[in-house]
Order: structure tokens, then sequence, then C-alpha cells
């Protein structure tokens, strides 16, 4: 005991004045536990940093359904055929083997805030001192009439990388000249502002490389205005003329209902067929983050931007997706630099180490065509109650082709950086 801080002790003896032992797992191990639900952007960066900078002195759990990690960024180049599907997929094997956390392959159903446990599906419980929840995002089925889980095995979100995202390149690939693919856009709040807009980009470029440059994409939005639209135009209109088509409320007069058999978007003032469909449907915070009672009615997590705490339980950081980031994009940029402002909380907490002011970046960068780049970034700090943006930077229209090519550059070192930073 006498190894513990003032502030350490407080943790552990606030649960039950009456408990006059430890608590099982200090008697066991002697370390604080955290737990970390998403091995995404967010939670594999987390668990990384708490594992590594606490040298041992924090027993890391990291918790995610999947074997390997599909990243979604990227995976629109891979559907333009610039990646392969093997280089955005990544194995949790060097956090195990050389930073000590524990991977558990499986589903988080629940988490009970008063015992401090996470349940998983098969039953089974696991403590924790402090939890990190980065689940990503869900997908609102119903914000769609027509749309369905069972109905994206023809009509794709692909909005979670994976078998969705070879779903949508088939279909793609499958496109003859003449044919048209309707992409339904997701309303605002959604992860990666610009992300459909690059699909759209991607699609006609495995198009225009095939000679289809008869065939078109539709893109039938919800949302008046895009991230760098300005810009994506432009370089629509220089790569892909009369290929790209998008439509905001004010022509298509509201996205009504689709039909996946027959091919169709139903809208207030048109009816709109294609060959294949791409839906994006609106979103929520994962799951596990509303049965944890961490979401307010937004559907996403409010957290102190301080510290990406909750603001519903002290124990729980939200990082990702899942959080209210205030001026902050749904990106794997921003859930990679959240996850370190919470990894250097979740020590203070646990082993008493020191923290520094909160500061965020991000930057999304859109692959138009070959070595034609475009980006939107910014800094971050808390401020006004909210993360917010303290100076921004956005591409040009007319730009030089060079430093659209140094873009182009610039992200594929960003892949690799991130995914160092989050897989070791
Ligand atoms: C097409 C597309 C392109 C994108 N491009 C970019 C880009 O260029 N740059 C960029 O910065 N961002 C990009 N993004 C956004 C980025 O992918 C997300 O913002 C980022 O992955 C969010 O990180 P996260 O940790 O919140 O969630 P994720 O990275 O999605 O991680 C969450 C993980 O938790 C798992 N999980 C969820 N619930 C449970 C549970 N109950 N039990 C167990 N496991 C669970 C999920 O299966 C998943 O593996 C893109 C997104 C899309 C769709």
């Amino acid at each position: 005991m006498a190894g513990l801080t003032r502030r350490q002790f407080g943790l552990f003896t606030g649960a039950s004045a009456a408990a006059l032992t430890l608590p099982t797992y200090l008697r066991a191990q002697d370390k604080p536990r955290v737990v970390v639900i998403g091995g995404g952007a967010g939670g594999a960066t987390a668990a990384r940093y708490i594992a590594k900078d606490s040298d041992g002195a924090i027993n890391v759990t990291l918790i995610d359904d999947s074997e390997m990690f599909t990243t979604c960024f990227f995976s629109n180049l891979y559907v333009g055929g610039f990646r392969s599907f093997e280089s955005i997929t990544h194995s949790y094997d060097t956090l195990q083997s050389s930073y000590g956390i524990t991977k558990v392959t499986g589903r988080a159903t629940g988490v009970d805030r008063a015992a401090k446990t996470v349940t998983m599906a098969d039953g089974s419980t696991i403590p924790y001192d402090r939890l990190v929840v980065s689940p990503g995002i869900d997908l609102i089925w119903d914000s769609v009439e027509g749309y369905s889980e069972e109905l994206s095995q023809t009509a794709p979100h692909a909005w979670k990388a994976g078998e969705q995202t070879k779903i949508l390149k088939a279909g793609v690939d499958a496109i003859e000249n003449g044919q048209q693919i309707l992409m339904v856009a997701p309303p605002n709040p959604y992860r990666c502002p610009p992300g459909p807009y690059e699909r759209a980009s991607m699609m006609a470029h495995v198009l225009k490389s095939k000679g289809l440059t008869d065939a078109k994409i539709i893109i039938l939005d919800p949302k008046p205005k895009f991230s760098k639209q300005g810009v994506f135009q432009e370089g629509w209109e220089k790569h892909y003329p009369g290929m790209i088509e998008w439509y905001g409320p004010d022509v298509h007069g509201g996205i009504e209902s689709i039909d996946v058999k027959a091919g169709t978007v139903e809208t207030g003032l048109d009816t709109f067929k294609g060959a294949f469909m791409n839906v994006i449907p609106a979103q929520k915070a994962g799951a596990i983050a509303s049965a944890a009672g961490l979401t307010n009615d937004s559907g996403f997590c409010p957290i102190d931007p301080t510290s990406m705490r909750s603001t519903m339980d002290e124990a729980i950081f939200v990082i990702g997706d899942a959080c209210i980031a205030g001026d902050m994009p749904k990106s794997g940029f921003s859930a990679n630099s959240q996850a370190k402002v919470a990894a250097m909380n979740v020590r203070a907490d646990l082993v008493g180490s020191k923290v520094f002011p909160a500061k965020f970046a991000n930057t999304c960068w859109s692959l138009i065509d070959t070595d034609d780049s475009i980006k939107v970034g910014a800094q971050y700090a808390p401020g006004d109650g909210k993360i917010a943006s303290t100076q921004g930077f956005i591409s040009q229209m007319n730009e030089e082709d060079a430093l659209r090519k140094a873009n182009f550059e610039e992200s594929v070192g960003w892949y690799a950086g991130i995914t160092a930073d989050m897989f070791g």
C-alpha cells in the first residue's frame, strides 16, 4: 500500500469505504487495470501509449471483435486500385508481443459502471480501473427508408472497412459503359466528412482507366454542401468531365426511399436509377457507448475537452468517432490525436504521471486522381467548453500539380506513420 499515491489510494477507497482489504486485482498483481474497447484508430493508439509510457506499470487489455483491423482510411484507394486490401489490413501481434497488451477478440456487450467491469458476449467479465471506449460508429439503418443491414450485402455502405469494402469494389469493377452508380451520401455528423467525395473520385478513376467514360456516378446528398466542395468539383471537371454528378436537396427535393432490388432512389422531385448502389446511412456512436450510458440525445458521447474523460463517468474516457469532439471532424487522425490525450490522463489517474495541456491535430487528405490529392486540416485546443479549432488550412483551387503530388506523398507517409503509431 505504501507505493500508492494519495490519488491512487482515493481511487480504490472511493468504491467502498467498508472494504478494508485491497481489491482482488491489486492483491493478485499490484497493478492498475485499463480496458480499451475498440482496436481501431482511437483504441489501438490509446492501448499502445498507455502500455508504452507506463513501462509495464499498468495492465492493458484491448478488446476488439476482429482478429485483424482493416482501416477505413485508404479504403477508397483500395477501391480505386491504388492500394491492395492486404496493405490496409493490420494485425495486433506487435501490441501483444512488444507492449505486453492483452488482446481479447470478442464483442463487448455491456459495462457495469458500478462494479467497473466490461461484459463480453460469451458472458465473461473483465474488470477495469479506467476504461477507454473507442467503438467507432454504428449505422442507423432506418435513416434511409428501404435500406437494411441485410440489403447492405447488395448495396454496400462500406463505412466500416472489411467485407463491405470488398463488396463495394466488386460492384464498381462490374460497371459497364453507360451504366450509373448511385451513391446516397450521409447527413452530418458522420465519420470522414470528405470520404464520400473521395470515394466518388476513386470510382470514376476505375471507370476512366477502363475507358468507360459514358458511365456515371450520381451522388444524392441530404446536405446542401460538403467538405472541400469547390476543389473536389474542380477536380471532377478536370479529370472526369461529365462522369460525376452531385445533387443537393434543393435539386433532388429530399431523399425519400430506396428500392435496392429495383436499383432506384425516390426523391422529392425525381426517381434515380442505377446499376449499383452505395448507400451510406446516418450514424451514431458504436452500440456499446449507449449500452454503457455514455451517450446523450445526439447519439454520441459528451466528453471533457481537456482530458477526453466522459462527462457521465470519471473512470471512463471516450475517444474517436463515438465522442462529441467539438470542431474536430470524425477521422482516424482525430481519433489518434484524442487517444494520446486520453492515455496521458489515464496514466495520471493511475500512476500519478504528469499531465500537459491537451492539444489536438487533424488533416484529411483526399485523392481525386493519380497524384492529385487535396487536404484540409487544423490544430485544436480546449476552449469554450469544447475542442475548438485554433488555426486551419485547406487546399485551394488552381493549385500547381507539384503541390497536389506532394500532398499525395504526404498522405502516404501519414498512413505509414499512423498505422505504426496504432499497431507498433
Ligand atoms: C471511406 C472512409 C475513408 C476514410 N478516410 C480517412 C482518412 O483518409 N483519414 C482519416 O483520418 N480518417 C479517415 N476515415 C475515418 C476513420 O476511419 C475513422 O474516423 C476512425 O477509424 C475512427 O476511429 P475509432 O477508433 O473511433 O473507430 P474505428 O477505427 O472504427 O475502431 C473501432 C473498433 O471497435 C470495434 N468495436 C466496436 N464496438 C465493439 C464492441 N462492442 N466490442 C468489440 N469491438 C468493438 C470495431 O469493430 C472497430 O474495430 C475514413 C472513413 C471512411 C469510412
